[in-house]
C-alpha cells in the first residue's frame, strides 16, 4: 500500500496525523505529508481509517 496526500486539497486539521502519527505528519509542511512509503502492513488499517476520517478526501491510497 502507498498513500498520498493531495496537498491542494488538504486544510491541515491534523486529523490524519492524530489517527496514525508514524504515517502523517504535519511538522514540516503547512499540509500532511506522508512519512513511510510503502505503508507497513501492521499500520495499514490506521491509513484507511485516516482516509476515510479526512473531511477533504485528501488521502489517496493506491494498493
Ligand atoms: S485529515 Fe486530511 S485535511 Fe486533515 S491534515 Fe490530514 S490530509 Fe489534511
Amino acid at each position: 500500500m502507498r498513500a498520498f496526500v493531495d496537498k491542494d486539497l488538504c486544510i491541515a486539521c491534523g486529523v490524519c496525523e492524530s489517527i496514525a502519527p508514524e504515517v502523517f505528519s504535519l511538522e514540516t509542511e503547512p499540509y500532511a505529508v506522508v512519512l513511510l512509503d510503502p505503508i507497513p502492513e501492521e499500520l495499514k488499517d490506521a491509513v484507511l481509517e485516516a482516509r476515510d476520517e479526512c473531511t477533504e478526501e485528501a488521502i489517496i491510497i493506491e494498493e
